[in-house]
């Protein structure tokens, strides 16, 4: 397992050189090709006033749009909370584009493929809560998609659609992009918003929340790249069609990043609602046609499910129900066979890795629980019961001590697979066939 978190980050996507794929995304309402001036319509009918700020937030409301970054806020509410907050105050509005979790990379497909509809979301979420200055913050391990960026951001103030003038309102509206310095932290909100002020990466206490007091306490608005990115498609095509899109009470289409053993690791846009067991068939199946052995729905955070669970739903609540989440969007199989403790050791000596340090429990709990089952993975024996209760301990006071979401789930994933199949007895891998693409990971 110790490359499972580079392989799951750079599965499918490699070394993206942001070249735009050759077909639409089923989302996209604008033709394919289209420039500028055949793009950014709701940008510009909300502009000339056409359609109130007020409208867009209702429509989003009725869409049941929710945060794609993971925590799955209602987008909606979210803008209404900011258009509302500190009245005739300066206000900011930030696409966080640091996309970081491990087995994540659906965004920076999006930024690649779709920087119009990102860019036109994040304009809009601009306008409707009074902002006049948007930023993207982007990892600075996304070069290529920075590019993309800026020469869209170029091209929009060519055009006139940003400046001073935004489209000829008498508005002004300026974008710019901030390159995150670097740490898998920065992508919490407040962490992110502090190192914008140029202070130490570390997250704030919620409350308040940015929606109230962000960038140098000003009301700010943050959604994520794909969050910002579905609003102009509900514009364009309206909040009915985006409920039509997806499965029963799951709504819309969302952005996966599949990873692990299947055979066709990759980004993939599917309706809300589609099963576990599916996507993994539309990423090809798993590798050499193995059983599945575990799935992680959610990305490094989220908690693993066993294989008699592939036809849960993919989405907010089915997930959540079902003891993991949807989280960001990133599927991780591992095929049978894999050793699961292993595999979720691994995940938490990122996490420690990653602590900020901020807070006692997450600093010391990690590295404690680390060392712990690292020793027991290094002896080749079990996890007997007293190891096992000191973990169990260690999740509940991380649970609940810890600031931010980092330590709060930090050992999730680990006591998750305390439950499955060869999760507390690490099952050593077995052999892969001869000749097959892949080993799983160690
Ligand atoms: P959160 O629940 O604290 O907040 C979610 C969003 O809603 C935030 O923008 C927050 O400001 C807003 N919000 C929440 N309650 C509010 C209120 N009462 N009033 C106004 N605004 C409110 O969650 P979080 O800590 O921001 O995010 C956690 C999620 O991030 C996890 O579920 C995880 O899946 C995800 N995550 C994603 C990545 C990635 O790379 N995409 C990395 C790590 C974690
Ligand atoms: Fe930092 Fe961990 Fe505390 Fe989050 S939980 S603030 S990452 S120490």
């Amino acid at each position: 397992v110790d490359d499972l978190v580079t392989a799951a980050r750079g599965a499918g996507v490699g070394h993206a050189t942001a070249s735009r794929r050759d077909e639409p995304w089923p989302n996209d309402p604008y033709p394919a090709g289209s420039e500028v001036a055949g793009r950014y319509r709701s940008l510009r009918a909300v502009l000339a006033g056409e359609i109130s700020t007020e409208s867009v937030v209702a429509t989003l409301n009725d869409s049941g749009l929710r945060g794609m970054g993971g925590a799955g806020f209602p987008t909606g509410k979210k803008w209404g909370l900011v258009a509302e907050a500190q009245p005739g105050t300066v206000k900011y509005a930030i696409c966080n584009a640091d996309e970081s979790e491990p087995g994540t990379f659906k965004d920076r497909k999006i930024l690649a493929d779709q920087p119009h509809l990102v860019l036109e979301g994040l304009l809009l979420g601009m306008v409707a809560v009074g902002a006049e200055q948007g930023w993207v913050f982007i990892r600075h391990e996304y070069g290529p998609e920075e590019h993309v960026l800026r020469e869209e951001i170029a091209a929009l103030r060519d055009a006139g659609v940003i400046g001073p003038d935004a489209c000829g309102s008498g508005r002004t509206l300026e974008l710019d992009i901030f390159v995150s310095p670097g740490g898998y932290i920065l992508g919490e909100e407040t962490a992110l918003l502090e190192c914008m002020e140029g202070h130490r990466g570390e997250p704030r206490n919620k409350p308040p929340f940015p929606g109230n007091y962000g960038l140098h306490g000003r009301p700010t608005l943050i959604n994520s790249v794909e969050t910002f990115a579905d609003v102009p498609v509900i514009l364009q095509r309206g909040a009915e069609w985006w409920r039509s899109q997806g499965i029963g009470e799951s709504v819309g289409w969302k952005f996966f990043a599949v990873s692990g053993h299947v055979s066709n690791p990759g980004v993939y846009c599917v309706p809300m609602g589609t099963t576990v067991r599916d996507l993994i068939d539309t990423a090809g199946g798993v590798l050499d046609g193995a059983p599945v052995g575990a799935v992680q729905p959610g990305g490094a955070s989220s908690n693993f499910i066993s294989p008699d669970r592939l036809d849960l739903r993919l989405d907010f609540g089915t997930l959540a129900e079902a003891g993991t989440m949807l989280g960001s969007g990133a599927l991780v199989v591992l095929a049978e066979g894999t050793d699961l403790l292993a595999a979720a050791t691994n995940v938490l000596r990122f996490f420690r890795n990653e602590s900020c340090g901020k807070c006692v429990p997450c600093r010391v709990g990690s590295t404690k629980a680390h060392t712990l089952l690292r020793g027991v993975l290094d002896s080749g024996s079990a996890l007997d019961d007293a190891g096992r209760g000191k973990i169990l301990q260690l999740e509940e006071a991380m649970r609940k001590t810890s600031i931010c979401g980092l330590g709060q789930v930090a050992l999730g994933p680990v006591v998750s697979v305390l439950g499955l199949d060869n999760g507390g007895a690490v099952a050593r891998p077995q052999p892969r066939p001869e000749g097959s693409k892949d080993q799983p990971p160690r």
